[in-house]
């Protein structure tokens, strides 16, 4: 496995590979839920080509950019044991020739980005789609492999493929829980014990709103539901959008996704999560 901080080596080195290459774009701090998705990229491709990169220009300021957890040679090692060819870990001054502002960016359309995380997240989806695009792009990669943790950067990045013709397949990845159903995340690294116990809550609110469709449940009960059960914690949202359309719901029906974001009460950690309510 080669690790590769720097572009030009990269190309030099993607040049040299044969048959199909699989993207997984990351934040690194790896973890199981990342291993999902390099697994099945590994599993449909000739190689894979893993990128560890916290995108500065998707921090907005006052956010854990420089908290973030970073752990490289850990990643390496997940990377390693998976069967990875390539992983790409650039620093922010080999990806970017300057600030956000002298850029050339892309901006998903406004209705998209206006509501659940980017509403709280101005400029969010910018940073995470100009930095996809540029990986697309210098990975030449045929299939890209992306979480349905965060559905809402997963339906803005298809949307963008389709606009824009980028010749890559976007592959949808489930998401990974811990047993007691936590959704994994590398931002979990930053729970106190307690936290850990209160975030359970976000799922807990999830699933049970899934029962409580079963029997009848509407908008209003699931959300009156899912803020008892979410007491300790700062609730940011708790939204339903139609999942191929992303647009709010007023009514549940078969696609229907539930997504909540939150903030755990000590060290202000935002969690988010989500679930399918008729699966
Ligand atoms: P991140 O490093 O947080 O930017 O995540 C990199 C990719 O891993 C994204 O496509 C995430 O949606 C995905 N991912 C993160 N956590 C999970 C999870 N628990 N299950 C599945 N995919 C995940």
């Amino acid at each position: 496995m080669k690790i590769i901080d720097n572009i030009s080596e990269l190309k030099e080195e993607i040049k040299h590979l044969k048959g199909s290459i699989g993207l997984v774009p990351t934040m690194g701090a790896l973890h199981l839920g990342h291993k999902s998705l390099i697994d099945k990229a590994v599993g449909e491709n000739d190689n894979v080509i893993v990128s560890v990169f916290v995108n500065p220009i998707q921090f907005a300021i006052g956010e854990d950019l420089d908290k973030y957890p970073r752990q490289l040679e850990k990643d390496c090692e997940l990377c390693r044991n998976s069967g990875v060819a390539i992983v790409f870990a650039p620093s922010p001054k080999e990806m970017y020739s300057g600030d956000k502002n002298s850029l050339t960016l892309i901006c998903p359309p406004y209705q998209l980005v206006d509501k659940l995380c980017g509403k709280s997240r101005p400029g969010h989806f910018d940073g995470v789609c100009s930095v996809v695009a540029k990986l697309f792009n210098l990975s030449k990669a045929n299939k890209a492999y992306f979480g349905q943790k965060d559905a809402q950067q997963l339906f803005i990045i298809q949307k963008m493929v389709k606009d824009l013709n980028f010749d890559i397949e976007i592959i949808s990845c489930p998401i990974v829980r811990e047993e007691d159903n936590l959704a994994l995340s590398s931002r979990n690294k930053y729970l106190t014990s307690n936290e850990r116990k209160v975030a359970l809550n976000i799922s807990k609110a999830l699933f049970s709103a899934k029962e409580e469709v079963k029997k009848g449940a509407n908008k209003r009960n699931l959300i009156d539901n899912s803020l008892n059960i979410m007491q300790n914690l700062d609730v940011e949202y708790i939204e339903f959008v139609d999942k191929n359309t992303f647009e709010f719901q007023q009514e549940i029906d078969k696609n229907t996704l539930m997504l909540i974001a939150a903030r755990t009460p000590d060290t202000n950690t935002r969690l988010i999560d989500n679930i399918l309510l008729w699966e």
